[in-house]
């Protein structure tokens, strides 16, 4: 049984040409037995019928806050919803939206609502570059349970290919399917993880830097490992680490140096339970950082005098409380196990994964990995080369299991 039977989807429907998917949209998602109002704005409802989305909804179709003499309640419709789906949302909804504009049904039950929101944007590609539709964008993002189901790439109306069409209508019913399944675990709030990912830099000058080849990937299958394991993720990544998909449940920090990054793992770990380094911090930075740029200058030979990082792992170790779990990497050439094991007295860690250099398909920079888990209890899990992802997952429900911190 689909977990949409029974579930009340309030669809806001604004003007963009999107909208002649929305009737094969409601189609689908009444077929999964979903119960469905439709409500549009009045441009939505000049480029489609109003009566096909009626008869394909089997409800009547909404637009102004008063039609003839009846006033809509914009908060009862509002509240019925389990989910308010707005598809397509163009530029123009977009913007009103960010700013709280309520001259429009669509507004008044936006303002109202106390469901999540989800929203699919549909817009030419220039206009999803726009500074201002990406300033909307992030506005609205970030606005608390609020969810983005992406654009996707293709043929665009104005005949540009680009970024910026509405997802299919059945990628909307699979993000929504999704949804459904993981949204029941957040009547309890999402445990909260922290990982570390990517290099440091640690700056000579302005322009110049000591730091190393890590690229955070990694880092980032471990925390999407962990969201998918029902985590909130704090994800600290130095320069250099790509991006990865929109998810609204990995917050992304960037950092630069060491000093920066202890900084910001410092203020999030103590809501943690769990915090994985996977970061290849640098252990010395330069003394000083110059103001501006070195000039050569008639040496032939120059000196540049380091001074020690803070071990950040080594710091989450001495501070952590009963019931937090910290995971620490080494990344060894030789005598792996023996270092591994001395990291994992040394630092106070709970586990110390173990990556070899000397290991093809291992390391930086490959969307592979071979890892050796090496625990507190002496215990040792070897396991084969996979990619980071699969490496990731298998990682993370390991250690959640042996620490009982799988999400019910
Ligand atoms: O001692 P080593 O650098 O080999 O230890 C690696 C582990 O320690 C990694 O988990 C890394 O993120 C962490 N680390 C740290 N702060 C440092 C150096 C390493 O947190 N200054």
């Amino acid at each position: 049984m689909s977990v949409l039977k029974g579930k009340k989807i309030l669809l806001a429907v604004t003007g963009s040409i999107a909208v002649y998917k929305t009737p094969h949209l409601v189609r689908l998602l009444v077929k999964q037995g979903a119960e469905v109002k439709v409500i549009t704005t009045a441009a939505a409802a000049t480029l489609v019928s109003p009566l096909a989305l009626q008869t394909v909804s089997k409800n009547p179709v909404l637009q102004s806050i008063s039609e003839d003499s009846h006033w809509n309640n914009h908060v009862a419709l509002a509240y019925w919803a389990d989910l308010i789906l707005i598809a397509p949302l163009s530029a123009n909804s977009l913007a009103q939206l960010a700013q709280g504009l309520c001259n429009n049904l669509l507004h008044a039950v936006y303002l109202s609502a106390k469901s999540p929101i989800a929203f699919a944007p549909a817009m030419d590609a220039d206009m999803w570059q726009h500074p201002a539709v990406k300033q909307n964008f992030e506005i609205l993002k970030d606005r608390k349970n609020h969810y983005y189901i992406p654009v996707e790439s293709g043929e665009l109306a104005s005949g540009l290919i680009g970024e910026g069409r509405m997802a299919e209508p059945e990628n909307i019913l699979d993000w929504l399917e999704h949804f459904f399944s993981s949204y029941k675990k957040e009547t309890t709030p999402r445990r909260k993880a922290l990982v570390t990912a990517g290099p440091t830099y640690e700056l000579l000058d302005p322009v110049r830097f000591i730091g190393n080849f890590s690229t955070g990937k990694m880092g980032i299958a471990l925390a999407e490992a962990l969201v998918e394991q029902g985590f909130e993720v704090f994800l600290i990544c130095g320069p250099n680490v790509g991006s990865f998909p929109e998810n609204n449940f990995i917050q992304r920090i960037n950092v630069v140096s060491a000093l920066e990054m202890k900084q910001e793992v410092e203020k999030v770990f103590p809501d943690c339970s769990i915090a994985v380094m996977a970061a290849a911090v640098a252990d010395f930075r330069p003394a000083t950082t110059a103001e501006q740029k070195i000039k050569k200058g008639a040496a032939t030979t120059m000196d540049i005098q380091l001074v020690k990082n803070p071990d950040i792992l080594k710091g989450l170790g001495e501070q952590k409380k009963e019931g937090q779990v910290v995971v620490g990497f080494a990344l060894e050439t030789e005598s792996e196990l023996e270092h591994a094991q001395a990291k994992l007295q040394k630092k106070n860690a709970d586990y110390i994964a173990l990556n070899s250099l000397r290991q093809a398909g291992a390391g930086f920079g490959t969307d592979t990995n071979k890892i050796t888990l090496l625990a507190k209890d002496g215990s040792i899990q070897n396991w084969d080369l996979d990619t980071k992802t699969a490496i990731a997952k298998k990682m993370i429900n390991f250690i959640l299991k042996k620490e009982n911190l799988i999400h019910e």
